[in-house]
């Protein structure tokens, strides 16, 4: 392990195409919104980006991307936090979009076309890479035989986290690959199929995988591991400006802090910290702080 902790992160990445608009538009309606905002995102991506940049982790994504002028702008943000790429595959469908209404109230709409997330496929090629990390992180807006591949192919010892976002059912073979459950609270409602407060939700997520973190938006997050009563982590108390990204960058701050080897509670400190800057700059990966900024803000 390098002193930066190695971390491989297997997911989606998105162009979201944003517009602000006075009010979400209903079945059959048109309106007209603002002026068209296009910047890199998709949770995968956004987690490479954070675990690199807030995190100072070595990082890779393994991604699939269109041969078409998106793809362009999702590599340049991933190279220009010092990601790597160089195991990213292009196919010929377009690129994942992610088309963004923004009202007023903060009441987004947001309609996912995966595109070439929908292609990734895991094998040999990858194999190397994912066994030389030290985590091993992914999400579910790409096929769930990627989660189950990452897992096959990470080395004993090494942590697979699952950001279970967006929250579908689990097949019970994905859920004991999972070492590390990350989830918001809507997320751990689901999974749980419960609706009660986030401790309850946390112990019961806990007894179907080793650890589980479910953040709590500005209240933080909650740590359960072991047999140990769920840990409260408060929130950074900030002027938010921009929530999005706030989970994926506490998603990858999060795995490159254990990467290295810092315990769960820590890492979700800093992990905190990372996020809360994080809103209070607009836009997804451009608001990732660096891993100074992180330090110096949570010192
Ligand atoms: P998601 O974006 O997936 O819904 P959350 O809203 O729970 O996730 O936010 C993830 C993390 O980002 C939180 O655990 C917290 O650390 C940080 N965060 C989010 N919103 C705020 C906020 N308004 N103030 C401070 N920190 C925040």
């Amino acid at each position: 392990m390098t002193g930066r902790g190695r971390v491989v992160v297997a997911g989606s990445a998105n162009v979201d195409l944003v517009v602000d608009v006075p009010r979400p538009p209903r079945a059959g309606e048109t309106i007209l919104g603002g002026d068209l905002r296009r910047s890199p995102g998709g949770k995968g991506a956004n987690q490479a980006v954070a675990a690199a940049r807030a995190g100072g982790a070595d990082t890779t994504f393994l991604g699939t991307l269109g041969d078409d002028e998106p793809a362009g702008l999702l590599l340049a943000s991933l190279d220009g936090a010092g990601v790597r790429t160089d195991l990213v595959e292009h196919v010929s469908v377009p690129t994942g979009t992610a088309f963004i209404t923004v009202s007023p109230g903060g009441e987004n709409t947001i309609v996912v076309a995966p595109g070439a997330n929908a292609r990734l496929r895991l094998g040999a090629r990858h194999g190397d890479r994912i066994a030389a990390a030290d985590v091993v992180l992914t999400q579910l807006e790409v096929p769930l035989d990627v989660v189950r591949a990452a897992a096959a192919a990470r080395r004993p010892g090494a942590l697979l986290a699952l950001n279970a976002a967006p929250s579908r059912r689990l097949p019970r073979d994905v859920w004991d690959t999972v070492d590390l459950l990350i989830v918001n609270e809507h997320e751990a409602a689901e999974l749980a199929g419960d609706t009660a407060g986030p401790d309850t939700l946390a112990r019961a997520l806990r007894e179907r995988v080793p650890a589980v973190v479910i953040t709590l938006g500005r209240q933080g997050c909650l740590v359960a591991e072991g047999d140990r009563a769920p840990l409260h982590i408060p929130g950074v108390p900030v002027e938010a400006v921009d929530t999005t990204g706030a989970g994926d960058t506490f998603c990858g701050a999060l795995c490159a802090a254990l990467a290295r080897a810092l315990p769960l509670p820590e890492a979700a400190r800093l992990a905190g910290a990372a996020a809360a800057l994080a809103v209070t700059r607009p836009g997804a990966q451009a608001a990732v702080p660096t891993a100074d900024e992180v330090a110096a803000f949570a010192a």
